[in-house]
Parts: C-alpha cells; sequence; structure tokens
C-alpha cells in the first residue's frame, strides 16, 4: 500500500471514530473517550493533520475529548478583536481564539 491509500483510510477511520465519540458523548462518556483518543493515535501515527472541527474538539492541553456544551464552554469575548474563549471542564484550561470575519 502506498502512502496516499493509508493516509485515505486513515482519514476514514478518524471520521468514524470521531462520529462514534460524538454520538455516545452522552450516554457514555468513557466509551466515546476511548474512541476520541484512538482517532488521536491514529492521526498521530501516520502523521496526518485533523480537519480543523475534530481539532477544536481536544482540549489542548489535557488533549482530552472535549464537546462544546458538554466538556467545555464556550464565551464569546467582548474585546474589539472578536474571540471565543474555550474553557476545558476537564482540565479548567482557558484558551482563546480569535474568530476572523470573512
Ligand atoms: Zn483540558
Amino acid at each position: 500500500m502506498n502512502k496516499k491509500n493509508i493516509e485515505r483510510i486513515a482519514a476514514e477511520r478518524i471520521e468514524i471514530l470521531i462520529d462514534n465519540a460524538l454520538r455516545e458523548v452522552k450516554d457514555n462518556e468513557k466509551l466515546s473517550q476511548s474512541y476520541a483518543n484512538l482517532a488521536l493515535k491514529i492521526a498521530m501515527r501516520v502523521r496526518i493533520r485533523m480537519p480543523y472541527f475534530m481539532r477544536q474538539l481536544f482540549c489542548r492541553k489535557c488533549k482530552q475529548f472535549i464537546v462544546p456544551g458538554i466538556d467545555s464552554r464556550v464565551r464569546i469575548g467582548r474585546t474589539r478583536v472578536k474571540s471565543i474563549r474555550i474553557t476545558c471542564m476537564k482540565c479548567n484550561h482557558v484558551y482563546r481564539k480569535i474568530i476572523v470575519n470573512r
């Protein structure tokens, strides 16, 4: 198998895993977390970058799977530069994201 094929298959698996993780997050947090961890492991092993929306589901500090509204709190900043503040409820790490107007 060539590298492109491996990457394609890995990307598909990651997508399925994230999908499952999101589905299980309310009923079975442990299972959800293990799906997400597996997705992260695959991405690291194959060295592919997850799509933006998926990367946002992992805390930058503790690397845990955090779902907005469940494990993380999202607040809109009131500064001139539009930004959102994301608080990870697992490790309490707060980070900021600048929203770029298009
Ligand atoms: Zn965290």
